[in-house]
């Protein structure tokens, strides 16, 4: 699905230089490579402040810490999405409430969350998945009609635009209260380990996010907040600092591999392709098809069998996990979130993929579904 090894061979040179100093520098935590690298990507995100942290589920985990919810109060996410956005919510004794997706985006559905709030609602998670952004206007509308905060999943579309309907541009992750990013080796911006980043405008948030991920201290062994340990380390940060000038390049590569499955696959009658609404660019974290008329299972096993890597993100909606049973969603039916389930593949996408490759593999799922 991904080739971090030959990307990261074409920025070798750079790489184990940045690693080298970092070594050299004895400052394996909080050194000047993730001040730099904070700085770089404030710049980049467009945000007033940026807080490294330890990792995706981290960020989600203190944007959430800093909101002085309450044990019960209501967080309304999608169940389209990865475990970790709905997980922290209950891991900190809030309810999460599940909500639809658009079927085209596959994103948050603005009418779904509408419908969901209740006096108890605290705060809506819009998740940008597969790399297209969450219609984040109208989710800020709603936020700001019924006094609600919004942190945006971005873990897996770092460099996305939205444009608002004045004509403003924003980068994902800077709209909302605040925005969460993952530098998990896959992601579109990939440490070399574990990271994750945190944003906001808001300064009162900004420290207490500041202070939460640091034992929630602001003044060394003097603790004011329940915090966590939450640090981004050097060598990764050094790593990132690199990458990160190279991310629009990243991003631009998998728009061409996906540009190409685009030309292959358009018009077929089993496929949908990804779609991408007038208000956002796409930078494809996933490649990811939707299959109706043909068996989506039998093409996930052909493929393994011509070894080409597919994946079903994800196979089990939120609302459906086990760790949820006691969450009181046996009346949650959510039909669009459950139809998209059992009918998207993801196709392999990252940035070293080559039109040899992307023929291959556009060949084999074109012959299985054309049987
Ligand atoms: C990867 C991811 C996360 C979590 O990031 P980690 O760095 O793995 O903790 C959260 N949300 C989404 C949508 C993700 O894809």
């Amino acid at each position: 699905m991904v080739d971090t090894k030959n990307q990261y061979l074409k920025i070798k040179n750079e790489v184990d230089t940045a690693i080298h100093e970092v070594l050299d520098s004895a400052a394996y935590i909080n050194g000047k490579a993730v001040q730099e690298f904070a700085k770089s990507l404030n710049a980049y995100i467009g945000s007033q402040y940026t807080i490294p942290c330890a990792n995706g589920t981290d960020a989600l985990q203190i944007a959430m810490m800093a909101l002085g919810l309450e044990p019960g109060d209501e967080v309304i996410t999608p169940s389209f999405t990865y475990i970790a956005t709905t997980e922290v919510v209950a891991l900190l004794k809030l309810k999460p409430v599940f909500v639809e997706v658009d079927a085209k985006t596959f994103c948050i559905d603005p009418e779904s969350v509408r419908k969901a709030i209740t006096p108890k609602t605290k705060a809506i998670v819009p998740v940008h998945l597969y790399g297209h952004a969450a219609p984040m206007e109208e989710i800020m509308q709603i936020a700001k009609e019924h006094n609600l905060f919004v942190i945006e999943d971005n873990a897996q579309a770092i460099g996305c635009d939205y444009q608002f309907s004045d004509g403003t541009i924003k980068k994902t992750g800077s709209i909302g209260h605040i925005g969460c990013t993952s530098f998990y080796p896959s992601k579109n911006l990939g440490a070399y380990g574990d990271g994750g980043a945190i944003f906001t405008n808001d300064e009162v948030l900004a420290d207490r996010m500041k202070m939460i991920a640091n034992h929630g201290q602001k003044l060394r062994y003097y603790h004011d907040l329940v915090g966590c340990n939450s640090r981004l380390d050097s060598i990764q940060a050094a790593v990132l600092n690199i990458k990160l000038r190279e991310l629009n390049h990243y991003n631009a590569a998998r728009q061409k591999a996906a540009n190409f499955y685009d030309k292959a696959f358009m018009g077929h009658d089993y496929i949908t392709t990804p779609y991408k609404a007038p208000y956002s660019t796409h930078v494809y974290h996933q490649y990811t098809l939707l299959l109706n008329g043909a068996s989506r299972d039998g093409l996930n096993a052909y493929l393994a069998e011509k070894k080409i890597p597919s994946m079903i993100y994800y196979p089990v909606p939120g609302h459906k996990q086990k760790v949820f049973a006691t969450f009181g969603l046996d009346h949650c039916t959510l039909e669009t979130t459950d139809w998209l389930t059992e009918r998207v593949i993801s196709l392999p996408m990252h940035t070293e993929l080559d039109e040899e490759q992307l023929a291959y593999i556009v060949s084999e799922t074109l012959s299985y579904l054309n049987k």
